[in-house]
């Protein structure tokens, strides 16, 4: 399995999951040459593509001309019902997307199954869209999950019922949107600063780390094995002062995770992810025989 991240940030936010038969991606805010570029670029084929889960309606998670493509290459999309409504009112041609048997729709906490046999998990995140998920995904063997993966952007603020949900995670993809003094100190105007910082904005650098020290008091292990930093402000936040925010918490000795940090122009290399109950199995087979 291998996780990548195609595009990140406010220009356009697309990761892809991948078994080496089967691939999702979550989001769409990027164009159909954008997308098939970074997916020869990862060793990819479009053709693999199985569906597109959709987090929110903000323009850098959708793109228009995706949705054609998709509609054209009969790619399903998962989104929620005002998701609907908001990209039908933007685009007409969502209709005959919809008509065709295309579109399915998710509702909060309700864990679903795509094609795949992938099981998807959205929860509700605190953002200025009309409702914004963010997504657990457990890839499961003899229905136990073997692979467990996290998505979580675009979020003003995290409590710990939303936290719990993101615990035992081979990786996790979270947002570090901005270095908070750099926000503060920037020459946006100040409704946008106050928007962003916002619960109902971005996650900062300080918030997210406070998110992971959460699931280290949990318990050490229920940190995920690979970190993906994503969804940096270009403005206010940089690869270096999200990693720098995470030095103090990394140097904790009993902490192996893992940290890449997504930047908008290009694609992080793929992460590959080992099923957990294979590998326990080799163990047990190790030790017993
Ligand atoms: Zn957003
Ligand atoms: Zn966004």
């Amino acid at each position: 399995m291998r996780f990548t991240m195609l595009a990140s940030g406010s220009k356009g936010n697309c990761s892809i999951i991948d078994d080496g038969q089967n691939s999702f991606l979550i989001d769409g805010g990027i164009s159909p040459r954008t997308l098939e570029t970074h997916l020869k670029i990862s060793g990819f084929t479009p053709k693999r593509l199985q569906g597109l889960i959709l987090t929110h309606t903000h323009g850098d998670h959708w793109n228009p001309r995706l949705l054609a493509y998709c509609a054209e290459k009969k790619i399903p999309w998962y989104l929620h019902k005002t998701h609907a409504r908001t990209i039908y009112d933007q685009h007409s041609e969502f209709k005959a997307f919809y008509e065709s048997g295309l579109v399915h729709f998710y509702t909060a906490n309700n864990s679903f199954e795509t094609a795949t046999g992938w099981h998807w998990l959205p929860v509700n995140l605190s953002h200025d869209s009309l409702e914004t998920f963010g997504f657990r995904l457990d890839i499961k063997r003899d229905q136990r999950p073997c692979i467990s993966i996290g998505y979580l952007a675009d979020l003003g603020i995290w409590d710990q019922v939303l936290a719990r949900q993101f615990t035992d995670l081979d990786l996790l993809a979270l947002e570090f949107n901005h270095d908070e003094t750099l926000q503060k100190n920037s020459k946006r105007p100040p409704f946008l600063i106050q928007r962003i910082m916002g619960d109902e904005g971005h996650l900062s650098n300080d918030q997210a780390v406070s998110f992971l020290d959460y699931l280290k008091s949990l318990g050490v292990q229920k940190l995920p094995k690979h970190l993906v930093q994503v969804h940096l402000s270009e403005q206010c936040n940089s690869p270096e002062h999200a990693q720098e925010s995470l030095k103090l918490f990394l140097k904790d000795s009993a902490i192996n995770m893992k940290v890449q940090t997504a930047q908008s122009k290009k694609t992080t290399s793929p992460i590959n992810l080992l099923e957990r109950n294979l590998f326990a199995f080799a163990e047990h087979i190790k030790e017993n025989y």
